[in-house]
């Protein structure tokens, strides 16, 4: 599980890295056009934390796995600023602490983990979904993930629900005025566009499908 994990997040710095411009284009039109800049710079500086090497953690394979999230939310709330680094970072020490109590299913860990990724997020940010943010894909992901398990999915088969699902939920904020963060000062001109937070989301999910695929 560990490994996959580094083989996610440096993944996943590589898609950051190339759809930054992308990700902060839809900050342009609904926010500060930061959203890209912030995300590339804090997956670069987890893949420079795992470059350096973690700390060695005793304890089974969930504890190990829990370690690699919790240095990479660390590392996002201390590198990626605004209103995304924390929420992101409290979503990654949220996995962790779900992680680290599962009983190491892989499956039963992932969706786990989402479900608290994405409660934190709202708990965080005071936000439900529905308010055009990252919850709109991290919800039904895990909703999702959450239905394929009890239908005797796998890990594949869970992360790829969650995928779907995410995706489906970028497009389902195109139509919706925002209401939690800097694109609810637009009010009803953040309409028309998706949110960059939510396709940010779905990025990291489809990189995290993949990277469980190949390992
Ligand atoms: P900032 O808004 O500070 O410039 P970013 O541009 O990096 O930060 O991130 C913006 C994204 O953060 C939004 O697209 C949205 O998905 C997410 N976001 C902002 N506020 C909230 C909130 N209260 N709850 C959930 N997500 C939020
Ligand atoms: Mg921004």
């Amino acid at each position: 599980m560990q490994r996959t994990l580094e083989a996610w997040l440096r993944l996943a710095q590589t898609r950051v890295h190339e759809r930054a411009p992308e990700l902060t284009a839809l900050d342009q039109a609904i926010g500060d056009g930061d959203h890209g800049i912030n995300l590339d710079r804090g997956f670069t500086a987890i893949v420079a934390a795992l470059d350096a090497g973690l700390t060695p953690v005793d304890g089974p394979e969930s504890a190990q796995a829990a370690a690699v999230l919790k240095a990479a939310g660390r590392t996002l709330i201390s590198t990626v600023g605004g209103a995304s680094g924390p929420l992101y970072g409290t979503a990654f020490l949220k996995a962790s602490a779900a992680v680290a109590a599962s009983d190491g299913a892989p499956a039963g860990a992932v969706v786990a983990a989402l479900e608290a990724a994405a409660s934190g997020v709202g708990t965080l940010g005071k936000s439900t979904p529905g308010e055009k943010t990252m919850l709109d894909a991290l919800v039904p992901a895990a909703t999702a993930a959450r239905q394929a398990l009890e239908a005797g999915g796998d890990v594949d088969a869970v992360l790829g629900a969650a995928r779907d699902a995410a995706d489906a939920g970028v497009t389902a904020t195109i139509p919706l005025v925002a209401t939690k963060g800097r694109a609810s000062y637009l009010g009803e001109r953040s309409a028309g566009h998706a949110d960059p937070g939510a396709t940010s989301a779905a990025l990291l999910l489809r990189a995290l499908a993949d990277a469980a695929a190949a390992a």
